[in-house]
């Protein structure tokens, strides 16, 4: 970064006057200064295909996006405590996409502040304190989100495990003790959770909340195992503790065959909680929950949210909802995510270095692994990949606890030929590389 003569003060700058502890993408960074739909442009005029936001869910600068946000911005933001038709009508609109008992809305700003408030709501509700979390989770940067997050809190920095919160093994069908063809997985994944449910039971506890991801993001790109969350939700509810599905990754039509994650999994959790692709990069984000969890929030003490609810918000959320549905992308994710996934595992057939592909629709990882039979993360060498990929006009990035899963998840917009142009620059990498 040091060497990077060109951005010189722009990285001096911000050494100075932004928090130290982020970190820039790619050894050369990019500076990015225009987006539309899954492309972005850099300072020099270079054209990139964008693999991997999905918070720009229906593209960068959506133009319905963006001119329903001009004309709301132009006429009115305040706060919730005035009557506004746009927050009635984005609620509406929003749980008419979720099972009838998620009825009601808090909105937020921030996927963090929603899983913040997510885990408050189950306490209250439960009268417990104790959250089941999945091992390597991320759910977020606020004090409790980091709390309920292995990532954060068993990582470089972290504080270390809370006494009430307990991690759960991640139901990897990789590298995890049950694997693929294992028909039962999912019923034995879920067992590990009954079994701490029995050891909370001996301390004379109960969850509050399990809560876990549709698909798991950075726990490494996982579809979870059939029949897992049924099994789990069961374990969880007779034990008194509420479900939350975690959304924020996955949800709005990114998996194809659904429009939720949970919905491939067969359950109705108690709680959702949206974010990211739900404003399209504007900061939008949401708990949606049964009436009986609201009414047992609603205690006496007032839950108001300077911005969350905002005019501008609503019409953003309700613009991206119109267009997710008049562009028909639940079902563009489903066939574009068809075609890279099929792509990808024929490039594995080619490289021993893809030790694993999986995803769905358009939420898709490779594992890069040294050997097919030590599955030792290949990390020097994917992190080479994305640096070349980048060179060659694809951003992608990594992901997982062991860092070695490309991580793909661009903007529904992402068309079956960037898939294929995608792919074809992977594997001229790969060949480059003589990653055999
Ligand atoms: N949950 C998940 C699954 C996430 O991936 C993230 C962000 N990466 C969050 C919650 C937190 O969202 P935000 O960054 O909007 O606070």
């Amino acid at each position: 970064i040091d060497a990077n003569d060109d951005y010189a003060a722009l990285l001096s700058g911000r050494k100075a006057h932004i928090g130290r502890n982020l970190s820039i993408s790619y050894k050369k960074p990019l500076k990015i200064i225009k987006g539309a739909l899954q492309y972005l442009y850099d300072d020099k005029g270079h054209t990139f295909i964008d693999c991997v936001n999905n918070v720009s869910h229906v593209g960068h600068c959506h133009p319905v996006v963006v001119k329903a946000m001009q004309r709301q911005i132009a006429t009115l933001n305040t706060n919730t405590r005035y009557l506004n038709d746009a927050m009635m009508d984005y609620a509406k609109a929003l749980t008419a996409k979720l099972p009838s008992r998620l009825s009601v809305c808090y909105f937020t700003n921030s996927g963090s502040e929603a899983n913040d408030l997510a885990i408050r709501m189950a306490r209250h509700f439960t009268g417990n304190k104790d959250v089941i979390v999945l091992d390597h989770a991320y759910h977020g940067t606020s004090t409790l989100a980091i709390e309920m997050s292995p990532y954060k809190f068993d990582g470089k920095g972290g504080g270390g495990q809370q006494p009430y919160i307990h991690k759960a093994v991640s139901p990897d069908l990789y590298r995890g003790a049950w694997q693929y063809g294992d028909a039962d997985a999912g019923e034995k994944y879920a067992a590990a959770i009954l079994k701490l449910l029995h050891e909370l039971k001996q301390e004379h506890k109960g969850p509050a909340a399990f809560i876990c991801e549709t698909l798991l993001g950075v726990g490494g790109q996982i579809p979870l195992p059939e029949g897992y969350l049924e099994n789990v939700y069961a374990h969880i509810r007779a034990f008194g503790g509420l479900c939350i599905a975690d959304e924020v990754q996955v949800g709005f039509g990114r998996v194809g065959d659904a429009f939720w994650g949970f919905e491939l999994q067969g359950v109705e959790p108690d709680m959702v909680v949206l974010g990211k692709p739900i404003g399209n990069g504007h900061p939008l984000a949401a708990v949606v929950v049964t009436e009986a969890i609201a009414d047992a929030f609603n205690n006496g003490m007032e839950y108001f949210n300077t911005y969350g609810g905002n005019p501008v918000s609503m019409v953003t959320g309700q613009a991206v909802l119109k267009v997710i549905e008049e562009e028909a992308m639940q079902q563009h994710a489903q066939q574009v995510g068809a075609v890279l996934l099929e792509e990808l595992k024929a490039l594995m057939d080619k490289y021993e270095i893809i030790g694993d592909v999986r995803g769905h629709g358009l939420f898709v990882g490779a594992e890069f692994v040294k050997s097919r039979s030590t599955r030792e993360p290949a990390v020097t060498e994917i992190n080479h990949v994305v640096e070349q990929m980048k060179e060659r006009g694809f951003l992608l990035s990594t992901d997982g606890p062991l860092y070695n899963v490309l991580k793909i998840k661009p903007p529904l917009v992402f068309s079956e030929q960037n898939a294929r142009d995608m792919v074809a620059a992977l594997d001229a990498v790969l060949r480059a590389e003589a990653f055999g």
